[in-house]
């Protein structure tokens, strides 16, 4: 018989990540769930288990080296061959080193292999499938807050035969294909395989006269109106949970969630940026040189905002907690208004002249990043 090593097809010196690997490798291959009623893969996949449960132990490993294969099977360390390993659980070793939380290790191997629900119950309740509603709000929605009734297409309990799928009066008989079971067990060749009934769709169960409204699904497709608060301070891509609102439960399991998930329509000229609102405002040249004060639009009326002497064109003034507010808790975001200078045309000839006049009036120090520009330049080009 292989010794531990080989088994794993490791040399002497492998190092615990080099063994780990082996090991993985070994474990998925000849793991019961992939072959299925094949005992030799199962003796097998126990050995190797063994084989790594005393290599990756580092006393076990020693005593092993000292004493060679055969002196350590035969005083009882290794359970492999006898078949019997004590408190050792080949199962329990691949969930740990899956990272799983114990057990048989079948929830880890299904996620390594998409695996089928075959260790889920197929007779006992089930949860009902989490459905998704998309909703376009408008931006004052978000922003305020608002309640909506939305139409929903989905599966529903089947009023008729209140989901149980069967006409009154009638009943229930066991399926005879497959004794009640629900599973069907299929030999070709070596292998026997195991399957869902066909002919009680695995329930195990006949009904006699199915219910001529669903058809014996217990289902039927609905469209439902559903009342729904939106939460001032809502985004785009925000989810909203109404619980109880997704597919049916099958077999008395609750039913899923209906997440709505929201869409935000924009805005004329306020735009958002978390809790913040963002808006551009014009104004003339003049109140830009000399000041003044302004209206702005906030989600709450107009505000007054004042522009200081000397303004510059893409100057960002805050207006302090005019914002949208803020989903989580208190306090809500500000406003931020952006300053675009709007240059004035179609000037006549008179203010045309007497703007150059002005023009003319004015000291070098009143542009000085104009001034520092061309000096800079100057520089440059006199180098
Ligand atoms: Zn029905
Ligand atoms: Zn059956």
């Amino acid at each position: 018989m292989a010794d531990y090593y080989q088994l794993l097809g490791v040399t002497k010196n492998v190092n615990a990540d080099e063994l780990k690997k082996a090991y993985r490798k070994q474990a998925l291959k000849y793991h019961p769930d992939k072959n299925p009623d094949n005992p030799e893969a199962e003796s097998k996949f126990k050995e190797i288990s063994q084989a790594y449960e005393v290599l990756s132990d580092s006393s076990k490993r020693s005593v092993y080296n000292q004493i060679g294969h055969d002196a350590y099977v035969r005083k009882g360390h290794g359970g492999a061959g006898a078949g019997s390993a004590g408190s050792f659980d080949a199962f329990d070793l691949f969930s740990q080193v899956f990272g799983g939380g114990g057990g048989s290790g079948g929830s880890i191997f299904d996620e390594f292999f998409g695996g089928g629900d075959k260790r889920q119950s197929r007779t006992g309740p089930q949860t009902g499938a989490d459905l998704r509603y998309d909703l376009k709000i408008a931006f004052e929605d978000a922003v305020y807050g608002a309640d909506k009734k939305i139409n929903v297409h989905k599966a529903d309990v089947c009023e008729r035969c209140k989901g149980e799928g069967i006409e009154a009066g009638s009943g229930k008989r066991r399926c005879n294909t497959c004794g009640g079971t629900g599973q069907m067990t299929i030999t070709q060749g070596f292998f026997s395989v195991r399957q869902p009934c066909q002919q009680c769709s695995a329930t195990g169960e006949i009904i006699e006269k199915p219910c001529r409204k669903c058809r014996s699904s217990g289902w039927v497709n609905k469209n439902k109106s559903i009342q729904i608060r939106i939460p001032a301070g809502v985004e785009t891509g925000s989810r909203l949970r109404v619980s109880g609102e997704g597919e049916p439960g099958v077999r008395g399991g609750r039913p899923g969630d209906l997440y709505v998930v929201l869409h935000v329509g924009e805005h004329e000229f306020l735009t958002r940026d978390g809790d913040d609102i963002l808006i551009e405002v014009p104004i003339d040249f003049s109140t830009a040189t000399l000041g003044g004060t302004i209206k702005v639009p906030t989600i709450s009326g107009s505000a007054n905002l004042k522009i200081k002497a000397g303004t510059q064109n893409g100057t960002i003034f805050r207006l302090k907690g005019k914002g949208v507010p803020s989903l989580r808790g208190q306090g809500r975001g500000d406003q931020h208004v952006k300053i675009i200078i709007e240059i004035p045309g179609n000037l006549n000839k008179t203010q045309r002249e007497k703007l150059k006049e002005f023009s003319e009036s004015l000291n070098a120090d009143v542009y000085p990043r104009l001034n520092s520009f061309l000096d800079k330049v100057k520089q440059l080009f006199n180098q």
